[in-house]
This record gives C-alpha cells, structure tokens and sequence, in this order.
C-alpha cells in the first residue's frame, strides 16, 4: 500500500472534539505505530530536502512532534514557534484571527538567519491561520521560505486559499 494509505489508516476521527460538531483529526494511533512515524518522518524530510531548506520550524504543539525528527532526519537544525510567553529570549510576535478572537506567536528571531531557507512544519493545516501567522514571522526575521509542509489538509475549510498570500509563490505540501 502507499505511504498516503498507510498514513491515513492511522488518523483518527475523533467526533464532538474539542466541541460539538468538530470531528478532531486524531494523529496518536500514527504515532504510536513506528512504521507509520518513521515514513511520515522520511516522506517530511524529503520533502524539506527538495525544496532546499536549511532549517525546520516547527509549530506548537503537535508540529513539534514531527518537525524535531524531521530536521534530525534531513540533518538540519529545528526551531520552535510557540505561543506567547512560553520562549524566554528575545521574541518576535505575530497576532492573527481565531473563529472567536485572536491568538498570538512568538520565536527566537536570533536563530533564523537571512541565508536560511526555513519548512514549516505542521500535523494539521485547517483555516490556515497558524501557518500564515508563522510566514509572516520567518520573514520578518529576515529569513526566506522553502515551504509548508503538513501530515494533513482540512480542504474544507479552504486554509490553502488563505494561506496564498503568506507563502509568496512558495510551495503548500500536504502528505
Ligand atoms: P489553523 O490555524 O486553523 O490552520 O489550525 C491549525 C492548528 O490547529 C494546527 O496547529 C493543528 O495542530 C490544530 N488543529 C486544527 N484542527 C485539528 C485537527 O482536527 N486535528 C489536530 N489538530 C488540529
């Protein structure tokens, strides 16, 4: 079978999570099976490869889970993006638009340099707004962006069509 299927044999649908009508994409039966995480680890990091990136960041909190064996697998280094108040140096912010109110993320603009190409990392691509909120962060800290890649994309809820103008041309994978 392909690695789509495989992938997809692992996820969960979760109904009524976090609240009524949401069906929560579960992806802890994906990682619990070390098939399954060794080839979404690989077909990530080959991805980072092609599409030239020097750098992962990776997106709390599930995005770390697979955004820090990715870059150990494409040998690159990973930087985190956390929500804010959680990182102690000296951060860059960036707001943006939650169906109810707004959320806001910070990183350690020192660890991104302006020849770094940097691959966000992410389980879940839904609105788009985490992703978008993370471009804008990369680029104000003076680096480039290789790319989005993600285990899964929400289709309906159109992220990639809100994420167009963040990525610049720069390529949206979604396993
Ligand atoms: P967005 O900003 O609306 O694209 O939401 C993406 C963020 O929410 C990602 O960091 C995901 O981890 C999380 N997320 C949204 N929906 C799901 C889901 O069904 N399963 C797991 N994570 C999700």
């Amino acid at each position: 079978a392909s690695t789509r299927d495989l992938l997809l044999s692992r996820i969960r649908d979760v109904a009524d999570y976090p609240k009524p009508g949401v069906m929560f994409k579960d992806i802890t039966p994906l990682l619990a099976d070390p098939v399954a995480f060794t080839a979404l680890t690989d077909a990530l990091a080959e991805l980072c490869v092609k599409h030239g990136a020097t750098k992962i960041v990776g997106l709390e909190a599930r995005g770390f889970i697979l955004a820090a064996p990715v870059a150990v697998r494409a040998g690159l280094g990973f930087v985190p993006v956390r929500k804010a108040g959680k990182l102690p140096g000296a951060t860059l912010s960036q707001a943006y638009e939650l169906e109810y109110g707004t959320a806001e993320i910070e990183i350690h603009a020192e660890d991104l340099s302006p020849d770094d190409r940097i691959m966000v990392i992410d389980d879940v691509l839904a609105t788009g707004g985490t992703a978008g909120a993370s471009l804008e962060l990369i680029r104000r800290a003076g680096a480039r962006v290789a790319g989005v890649a993600v285990l899964m994309e929400l289709g309906f809820l159109a992220g990639r069509g809100r994420l167009e103008e963040h990525l610049q041309g720069a390529p949206l994978e979604a396993l």
